[in-house]
C-alpha cells in the first residue's frame, strides 16, 4: 500500500489535520477515506459556536498512484449555529480543491505545469494525469490567465486553418512580431467581432506606437487596423502579393490559351507554361 504521510502530505495536511484515514485499493483505482478532526468553527454569519450534525461525501480525484487513478472520499462535516436566532448550516472548509472542482490542488498544480509544457497537447496532458481533455481544457480556461504580450511596432496578422478554431470559424487568427520574427498573439477566430474585442481592450497609447502591420487581403483586417491602430501604415504582405499575382497570370494565361485551337503549337506552348 502507498504511504499514508506522503499522501497525506500532496494533500497539503499534516498527521494533526487527521482524525481518520483508510485507502483501499478496487482493482487499478486507490480511494482513501479521510476524516478532518473537527475544529469546532465559528459560525460564518454570526460568530456564534456551532455543533456538527452530520456528514456529506465529497469525492475528488488527486494525483495518481504508480499510475492507477486515486480519489479522495472526504467526508465532509455539515454544522450548525446553535445560536437559535442564527440556525446557519454550513459545512466544513474545503482545503483541498478550488471551488466546487472535484480535483485537488496538487493535480491541478501537476496539469498547470504540463500546460506550460508546449510539448504536451492536452490530450498529452489528460492521459498522463488520468484526467478527461474536457478537464483539462476547463481548467485552462477558468483558471489559468496568461498575460497578454505588447503590441509590437512591426506586427503581421494571419489566419491559419485549425479545429482547435472557435465561434463558427474556421480559422485561428495568429499575430507576429515582424522584427523579432516570433508569434505573440493566437485568436480563436479570425472574425471582425473577435478582432474588435481583442483591440478594443488593447490602451489607444499602446494602439498608437504600432507603425507597421502586414497582412493578406482579408477585409476585416483591413478595417481592424484602420481603426484601431491608426498610426500603422498597412502593407500586403509579400506571400499574398505573390500568390495573388501568380493566380491572375495563371487565369490570363488559361484565358489566352482557351483563344487557340485545341491540338496547336500556341495552345501546347502556353499549356505546358513553367
Ligand atoms: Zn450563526
Amino acid at each position: 500500500m502507498p504511504n499514508k504521510d506522503y499522501i497525506i502530505s500532496t494533500l497539503n495536511l499534516v498527521p494533526d489535520d487527521i482524525e481518520n484515514f483508510n485507502i483501499v485499493r478496487k482493482g487499478e483505482t486507490f480511494y482513501s477515506y479521510i476524516t478532518l478532526k473537527d475544529r469546532h468553527p465559528s459560525c460564518p454569519i454570526c460568530g456564534s459556536a456551532s455543533r456538527c450534525k452530520g456528514f456529506v461525501d465529497f469525492t475528488f480525484q488527486t494525483m495518481p498512484i504508480n499510475s492507477f487513478d486515486h480519489y479522495v472520499v472526504w467526508h465532509r462535516r455539515r454544522y450548525i449555529c446553535k445560536d437559535p436566532d442564527c440556525h446557519y448550516s454550513f459545512r466544513e472548509t474545503n482545503c483541498f480543491t478550488p471551488g466546487s472542482l472535484h480535483f485537488s490542488f496538487s493535480l491541478l498544480n501537476q496539469v498547470a505545469k504540463d500546460i506550460a509544457n508546449l510539448h504536451f497537447t492536452y490530450k498529452d496532458i489528460a492521459e498522463k494525469n488520468n484526467i478527461s481533455i474536457g478537464s483539462v481544457e476547463i481548467y485552462s480556461d477558468s483558471f489559468l490567465n496568461v498575460p497578454r504580450l505588447v503590441l509590437p511596432e512591426n506586427m503581421g496578422i494571419d489566419e491559419l486553418y485549425s479545429d482547435m478554431a472557435k465561434y463558427g470559424s474556421s480559422y485561428l487568427c495568429v499575430m507576429v512580431d515582424n522584427t523579432e520574427r516570433n508569434l505573440f498573439e493566437i485568436l480563436p477566430s479570425r472574425s471582425k467581432h473577435e478582432l474588435i474585442k481583442y483591440f478594443e481592450k488593447i490602451p489607444v497609447e499602446e494602439r498608437n506606437k504600432v507603425k507597421f502591420i502586414t497582412m493578406d487581403l482579408w477585409d476585416p483586417y483591413r478595417d481592424v487596423a484602420r481603426k484601431f491602430l491608426p498610426n500603422a501604415k498597412i502593407c500586403a504582405d509579400g506571400y499574398h502579393v505573390v500568390e495573388q499575382l501568380s493566380q491572375r497570370f495563371t487565369r490570363l494565361r488559361v484565358d489566352i490559351m482557351n483563344q487557340f485551337e485545341h491540338g496547336s503549337s500556341a495552345y501546347y506552348l502556353l499549356k505546358n507554361w513553367h
